[in-house]
């Protein structure tokens, strides 16, 4: 039986959503799989590069319409698309699990998520557009007003589509931009049916269009597009930040991450092994700020990997709309390239835990269990980024080993520590090179607090004040209440010139 989620799927294939409508795309289509089942469930269309520059010309007339409108007026429309986000979940929600594979809890929960940064930036958006400063001539107004980038370009990955183009759009456009998102490959759909959230907005808006790398590389380098924000590996964030540069676009950049794990003796393992569980296993691995590699201290090494890997092997993995903790991997490439990881770990010494293989009771999907492996820390797995569900656990003498290892990356998002010791704390968040660093509460965040790393990870911050200000470009602004003349001006008095 066709459900109406699937029914919904097959109508909007090979569709783009251009001036708040779904339209057929001219372009090639590609089949998309369901990760879980791998029946094919629609197709998404390669955007043509037409297709493209109207959607730009279109982005560029509402940007105008948009932010000729009340601050006040903005805020409720996207107040407006909160509301519309949270009713529409549940489908979206579907749409998700079906095109890439996560839990139906968390597929729901990315609705809700995305709606939480649009009330925060409706209405801190309102309440500043720049600042006065003390005026350096006596009686003006001398300030710097915010203005909008005008087409923001929002490049977006496969493994949190609603909530990451969430986090982009929704600064972007309390900022008075249009947003052209360009989803993954994997999550067309989800984004095209997430766009009923949007519709009452002025058309073209928010629009989207489909396709790989060339539509991507077609929005970022077209001259009438004015910011790039992209969430993804880092050699499509090299390209697309080459791409902007040619026309010095201001880009944000948010890229891969390997995140650290550290677990000291004063904290309480079984907790810590629970913390951990959910920071390498949540979305199959496929966050950007998984826990990727665990240093854990001596003494209690033993006892954490034999909590972790009986955690581990309790999640139950299957179908996302099914009750189950773990999903299938998002696709074939991406668990074949996994399975790569895992087995190159092995051959370099990786002693395997649990885990290890695809699940040998389930007959179709992309699925694969959970895995621990004991590693030492300078084997490779410990320095890539395996984006998987792997958890490779090292042992480490002390804390200055630890926070030695966790900074020997070219990555640097985010970071966890599990100690009781408040020194220990300290020395974790001032010490450790990245961009997040979590004591005792993995992969959280808060709207109001900016997100984002340090090195190959990327540049610029997403979420809160910060997050805003990545989409808006200050103009200096200076008013004389009179027009008078300036002592100034020319003529110079003789007695300034040169040997007077
Ligand atoms: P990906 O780099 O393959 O694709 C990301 C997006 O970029 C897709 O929409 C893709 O079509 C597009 N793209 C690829 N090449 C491009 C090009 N040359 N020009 C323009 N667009 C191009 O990433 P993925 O496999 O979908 O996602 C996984 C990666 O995303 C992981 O590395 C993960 O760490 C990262 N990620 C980072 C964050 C963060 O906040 N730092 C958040 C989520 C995911």
């Amino acid at each position: 039986m066709v459900t109406p989620v699937e029914s919904q799927i097959r109508e909007i294939s090979g569709c783009n959503f251009i001036n708040n409508k779904w339209v057929k795309s001219a372009g090639k289509l590609r089949e998309i799989i369901n990760p879980a089942s791998e029946e094919v469930i629609g197709q998404f269309a390669e955007t043509t590069k037409d297709e493209v520059d109207l959607a730009v010309m279109n982005a560029n007339k509402a940007q105008r319409e948009w932010w000729a409108m009340s601050a006040l007026d903005r805020a409720n429309a996207l107040h407006k698309v909160a509301e519309r986000m949270i009713e529409n979940s549940p489908i979206t929600g579907e749409t998700l699990t079906r095109e890439m594979g996560k839990p139906f809890r968390e597929s729901n929960w990315e609705g809700g998520a995305a709606a939480s940064a649009f009330r925060y930036y409706a209405e801190i958006a309102r309440s500043e557009q720049g600042r006065i400063a003390g005026p350096a001539i006596a009686g003006q107004l001398q300030m710097v007003i915010k203005e909008p980038l005008g087409t923001v370009v929002s490049i977006v990955p496969y493994n949190f589509p609603m909530l990451l183009a969430g986090w982009q759009s929704a600064a972007a456009l309390a900022a008075g931009n249009s947003v052209i998102v360009k989803p993954s490959e994997l999550t067309s759909m989800t984004i095209l049916l997430w766009m009923k959230a949007f519709d009452h907005l002025p058309a073209g808006l928010v629009q989207v269009v489909t396709g790989g790398a060339e539509t991507g590389e077609n929005l970022v380098s077209h001259p009438e597009t004015h910011a790039i924000a992209f969430t993804g590996s880092v050699p499509a964030a090299q390209a697309v930040a080459k791409n902007a540069a040619h026309r010095f676009k201001p880009t944000l950049i948010e890229a891969s991450g390997n995140d650290a794990f550290i677990v000291m003796p004063s904290a309480d393992i079984e907790t810590a092994a629970r913390g951990a569980t959910f920071a390498a296993f949540l979305n199959c691995g496929q966050v950007c700020t998984s826990a990727e590699r665990f240093y854990v201290h001596e003494d209690i090494y033993e006892e954490f990997v034999a909590t972790l890997s009986h955690l581990a092997r309790e999640l139950r993995v299957g179908s996302g709309l099914e009750k189950v903790d773990i999903g299938p991997m998002a696709s074939k490439r991406e668990l074949e390239r996994f399975e790569k990881v895992v087995n190159r770990a092995m051959e370099q010494g990786a002693e395997l835990i649990c885990g290890g293989k695809r699940p040998t009771n389930i007959k179709r999907g992309w699925f694969y269990e959970p895995t621990v492996l004991k590693v030492s820390p300078e084997m490779e797995v410990m320095h890539g980024e395996c984006f998987g569900p792997l958890a490779p656990v090292a042992k480490v003498k002390n804390l200055d080993e630890a926070i030695r290892f966790t900074n020997d990356s070219e990555l640097g998002l985010g970071a966890n520590i599990y100690t009781n010791d408040l020194e220990e704390a300290f020395r974790a968040v001032n010490e450790i090179e990245t961009g997040i660093v979590w004591v005792n509460t993995p992969l959280n965040d808060n709207d109001a607090v900016p997100f984002g790393g340090r090195k190959f990870t990327g540049s610029g911050r997403e979420l809160g004040t910060e997050g805003l200000d990545q989409f808006r470009r200050s103009k200096m602004v200076m008013i004389a209440p009179k027009a008078e003349a300036d002592p100034e001006w020319f003529p110079y008095p003789d007695q300034d010139a040169f040997g007077a």
